[in-house]
């Protein structure tokens, strides 16, 4: 049996930036005892976005005068080349969508301009990116394109664990995610690293099932991947929606904001769908981007760092003016601990 102490705590990190916020709000992360730890990990897609893919957007949308339709958080993170935001405030037509159906249904009703869907997300959201290309291609909505930034959760793990930054005993897995690829795909990973991992929900009671089954397995130093959301999330995950992200994406490689590059880590349009992939139809020079002084997300996601040790926090980089990313997003961790009052 494994003992531990405000000193040396179990160290539980979150990956999903949904329990990030959920853990904050319900009050969960402020009742544990002393001897565990919450750290939060790279699961939130805003985040974890490399600063280059998003400056090539706003390129491509300058370039080649396209209107840039994207989901809400996106368009509010600085690049040095600006964010989608100003690019919209200097006069670019810059949509935002809850659903990528409405982009397709956005470029229907405006056929004279030439759009970019600005694809960003995890498994969670691939189904309906490959839902709204299935449309775009049946109703030949032949002025949308696709530039896809799709991750993959579980190379990011394997990146994590290689880095050797973090000390994590534990991990709660993503329920959403979870829930497309199943709870299988996460053994090999966390047998090759011996780190228990729950699939968790995101209710107060789901989220305190999946931190006791958790802390059970960690204390009594037993590895398994435990899937405490089968009201969810199956073994296998849905085969349905994997059948439909296949048939329009392959795996590849992507950068990742604080991991650098990750091989195998991102689903990206397959070749046969080369003519509705806006980065082979409006090509832009690889932007030369850094991140803004001080800031530091790349930490941040990795778990690295909490973030009132960057120095910006609360400071220059608040809700209302957000310097990156992670305050940006709503999945944040910097935004959950700005909003709920940060907390160890
Ligand atoms: Fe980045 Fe702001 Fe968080 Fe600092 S506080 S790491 S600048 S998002």
């Amino acid at each position: 049996m494994r003992t531990f102490s405000s000193d040396n705590p179990a160290t539980i990190m979150e990956v999903c930036g949904t329990h990030t916020h959920e853990l904050f709000r319900t009050g969960i992360r402020f009742a544990l005892p002393n001897w565990v730890k919450l750290i939060s990990g790279p699961g939130c897609p805003v985040c974890v976005t490399d600063d280059k893919d998003l400056a090539k957007v706003i390129l491509m949308a300058t370039n080649y005068d396209l209107t840039v339709i994207t989901f809400g958080d996106m368009i509010k993170v600085p690049t040095p080349f600006g964010s989608l935001a100003s690019l919209r405030s200097e006069g670019k037509n810059v949509q935002v969508v809850y659903s990528p159906v409405d982009a397709v249904k956005y470029a229907m009703e405006h056929q004279e301009e030439t759009c970019l869907f600005f694809a960003v997300g995890f498994e969670t959201t691939m189904p309906a990116v490959a839902a709204a290309i299935k449309d775009r291609l049946a109703r030949n909505v032949d002025n949308l394109f696709f530039l896809v930034n799709h991750k993959r959760i579980v190379p990011a793990l394997y990146a994590l664990f290689g880095s050797g930054r973090v000390k994590i005993d534990g991990l709660l897995l993503p329920g959403h995610v979870s829930a497309i690829i199943g709870s299988k795909p996460y053994e090999p990973v966390l047998s090759k690293y011996d780190v228990p991992g729950v699939v968790t929900g995101f209710s107060k009671d789901q989220m305190l099932r999946g931190i006791n089954i958790l802390l059970k397995l960690i204390v009594n130093d037993k590895f398994d991947v435990i899937n405490a959301y089968p009201e969810v999330v199956r073994e296998e995950g849905n085969k349905k929606a994997q059948a439909l992200i296949e048939s329009y994406f392959e795996v590849g490689g992507a950068f990742w904001r604080g991991f650098g590059f990750i091989p195998d880590s991102a689903m990206v349009l397959k070749k046969e769908f080369s003519d509705l992939d806006a980065e082979t139809q409006f090509p832009v020079e690889e932007p030369n981007v850094s991140p803004p002084p001080g800031c530091r997300c790349a930490d941040v996601v990795l778990g690295a760092a909490d973030p009132p040790s960057c120095p910006l926090f609360g400071k220059t980089c608040t809700l209302q003016n957000p310097v990156g990313p992670c305050m940006v997003s709503s999945e944040g961790t910097c935004a959950a601990w700005l909003r709920y009052g940060g907390a160890t």
